[in-house]
This record gives structure tokens, sequence and C-alpha cells, in this order.
């Protein structure tokens, strides 16, 4: 793309000539070949991502496991599978998911505060590397799960470390009100136990205090209190492996600022080695950092409707393709797949199709576009398509994977006979 103006926050999306295109890839080609709505993914900006954490790593002791919730689909696993990555799960059907893309079961860490037995005998059987457990219940089932199976189960606990994020409250995780992980206060009382049991061998220590973080001192203080926690652990008798530090780390949607991973990294591991565990195996759970900006949608505007209050730019993608505005007021930038000088601006709400009012993809945004236009809903990477569903029996879109100038449609878009396959009428 030499030469070419990229959009600012995303450089590996450009204007050339006419059209928007992703690495060298035009989309108004994509869109034509492969309909709307289409998820398109840069496959360098996830491994730039990557790399800004292996910068951070370089000579120490470290595991990336790519919390594959954030986008699961297979061309997406495979490229994190091959990049020699490890993969977090949080459930069975991602385990089976992980493994079809080629990823090392010994690399595959589980988390969740509700794991059912059928997925803790699977994941024991596929020997996994890692059990995030979150609770004390969880650990006496995991304990008669693996003595069932003959096996010694590897497990962290996962601490809530109770410090604020400061980030969306649906998406806070470490605060001592959220359902996830075992109280800072339980903690040595919860690993002497565990460490008692027959089928569990402890192996590390977790924490993971919220997605979507865009300051470092969130970090800096769950890292301290981590610690405090593993000196108090290991004084009771208890070994500790590793520590895994989860993932969290923020994108640019609207001008957002995060730190770089691999400054991130450079200010925790002067943490960790002023405290004298630098040496200490470190395992992190990144999934929204390593995928969110490499995508975007392409969606075609059906139909623009002035109204008294506000105009509406009524898009063919709707909550369904595109859930976060709905779950989250979360904000993606739109853009035009092709800029229109002639035309002016009005202020548009863009909106699905979807019977619900809360089917909105942006509020107030100013757009030169007529019905026919492709828009590009940027940031859409993660928490997109896999969190996709079929509600107004709208079928999942298609994606396809950009690797410079070549394209790979890596999921076909879904039909109607795929989705009433499992169904039937009395
Ligand atoms: C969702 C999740 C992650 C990844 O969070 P991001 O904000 O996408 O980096 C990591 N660890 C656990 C346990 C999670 O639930």
């Amino acid at each position: 793309m030499s030469g070419t103006p990229t959009l600012p926050g995303h450089p590996h999306i450009a204007r050339r000539g006419t059209t928007l295109q992703v690495e060298d890839v035009a989309l108004d080609a994509l869109a034509r070949e492969h309909g709307t709505p289409l998820f398109v993914y840069s496959k360098q900006w996830m491994l730039d991502a990557l790399a800004a954490y292996q910068r951070g790593f370089a000579g120490r002791d470290a595991l990336i496991c790519y919390a594959m919730k954030a986008n699961s689909s297979l061309g997406v696993l495979r490229v994190f599978a091959e990049a020699g990555c490890g993969f977090d799960i949080v459930s069975g059907g991602e385990l089976a998911r992980v493994l079809a893309a080629g990823a090392e079961p010994a690399k595959v860490i589980f988390s969740g505060v509700g794991k059912t037995r059928a997925e803790m005998r699977q994941a024991l059987t596929a020997g996994i590397g890692c059990f995030n457990v979150e609770s004390e219940a969880e650990i006496d089932v995991l304990n008669t799960m693996a003595l069932e199976q003959g096996q010694r189960a590897p497990v962290s606990v996962r601490i809530n470390p109770n410090v604020d994020p400061k980030t969306h409250p649906y998406i806070s995780t470490g605060l001592k009100g959220n359902k996830f992980g075992v109280a800072h206060d339980r903690a040595v009382a919860v690993y002497r136990h565990a460490a008692a049991l027959p089928g569990l061998q402890v192996v590390g220590i977790d924490c993971h205090i919220g997605s979507q973080i865009t300051e470092s001192s969130p970090y800096l203080d769950a890292l301290d209190r981590i610690l405090d926690l593993v000196q108090a652990i290991e004084a009771a008798g208890v070994p500790l492996h590793h520590i895994d530090f989860g993932g969290g780390l923020g994108i640019d949607y609207d001008g957002d600022t995060p730190p770089a991973a691999d400054a991130l990294w450079k200010q925790l591991f002067a943490r960790l080695d002023a405290r004298g565990f630098g040496d200490r195996r470190i395992l992190i759970e990144p999934g929204r950092s390593l995928v969110g900006n490499a995508g975007l949608c392409v969606t075609e505007v059906l139909y623009t409707k002035p109204g008294e209050e506000k105009n509406f730019c009524i898009v063919d993608a709707a909550m369904n393709d595109l859930p976060r505005p709905a779950m989250y007021q979360a904000f993606h930038r739109i853009v035009p797949v092709a800029e229109r000088p002639l035309l002016p601006a009005i202020r548009y709400d863009v909106v699905g199709p979807v019977c619900e009012s809360g089917d909105w993809l942006g509020r107030d945004r100013d757009l030169a576009v007529e019905a026919g236009d492709l828009l590009a809903v940027l940031s859409a990477g993660a928490y997109c398509m896999s969190m996709a569903s079929n509600y107004n029996t709208r079928a999942r879109a298609a994606e396809v994977l950009v690797s410079g100038a070549s394209a790979t449609l890596i999921r076909r878009r879904e039909t109607v006979e795929d989705q009433l396959r499992t169904e039937q009428a009395l």
C-alpha cells in the first residue's frame, strides 16, 4: 500500500482511487463477489499486533494465549496457531474448534466460571495445558473428574484482584461485585485446599480484570496485588510455576489511546524485575487487541429515510451481525467505501433492518450517501462475528481474510437451509 493514504489509526486500510481497500484488496470488488454484509480481515494487522506482544516478551519465558472468543473463525485461529500462539478457551465448543484449527492442546488454557463436567472430561482427554478454575466448588468437581479419568488436572486459580479497570461495567471483571474468580482474601486458603487434592496439580495463578482497558495503571495495580499473593501462596508451601495476567488491552475505536503492548509490558516487566519475579513464566490472554482493528464489516445502504427529529440510514447489516452497539452502546467508526464529493453530508443514525429500536450501528453520523452505496463499519474484528446470531432468521455474514493482494473466503454466507437443518416442524 506504499504511497497510499491510510485511515488514521488503521494502517492496513487505505483509500486508493475511488475505493477503500484492506491491504491491497479493494472492498467494492469483494462486496460484488461475496455480497454484503461482509467481514473483511487483514492478516498483516493481526501479525503486527501479535509482534508488539512478542517484542514485549523478547528474552522472557512467556506464552501468548489468544482469547479466541474475540473471533473464533477457523481461518483466524489458523493465523495464530501458525504463529505459535496458545489459546484461551471458555467452552468445550471452543476447544473442538481450536483443535480443528491445528492448535497444540498443551498450549490451551480453559477459563470460565461455569465449566460443565462434560467439558472438563473433554479437556482432560485432549490434554490441555491448564484449567483456570474460578470457584472453590469447581476445584472439587475438577478433582473428581480428573481422578475418574486417572489424571491430574493442571490448575491455576483465577483471582479477583478487586481493581477497577476503568472500562464499561459490562466488561469489567476484576471488581468484588463481578461473578469472576476467587476473592483475593480467600486465595491462600483455596490454594492450600487445591494443593492437597490428589487429582490436581497446581501450576499457576491467573487474573483478568476487564476488557477495552486503555490505561496502564489498572494493570500495574493488579500485578502488585497478584505478586503479593504469589509470595503468600508460596510461603504457605504451594509453588507456582506461572503467572497468567489475562487479557483486556484496548484498541482505538474512537481516538482511544491504549498503551502499545510492548510499552505496557516494558512497564510490567520493570515491576516484575523489581520484585524478583522477572524469570517467572508469564502467560497472557489477549483477545480484542490481537484482532479488533484487523476487521471491518462492509454493508450496503438500503434506504435513506429523512425524519423530523432524526434521519435514518438503513443498511443491510444489523445488531445480529454487529452486536456491540446494542449490547454496550459501543462506538464503531463508519466510513463510505467510495467517497462522494458532490453529495451533501447529512446527519444520520445508521440502523439495521432488525425489529428492535436497539438495532443501531452508529448515531449522529455525518455521511454523504445514497441507496446502493457501501459503508465500512470499522474495528469489527473482535466480538462481532463471534457474537453474531440468527435473530430475525438472518443468515450470518461471510468472512474474507486478506493477505497482501490475496483474499480468501474463510466463511461462506450462511443460508436459510443451514438454519433450518437442526429443526423439525411437528
Ligand atoms: C474475554 C477474556 C479475555 C480476553 O479479553 P480481551 O479484552 O478481548 O483481551 C482473556 N481472558 C479471559 C478469562 C476472558 O474472559
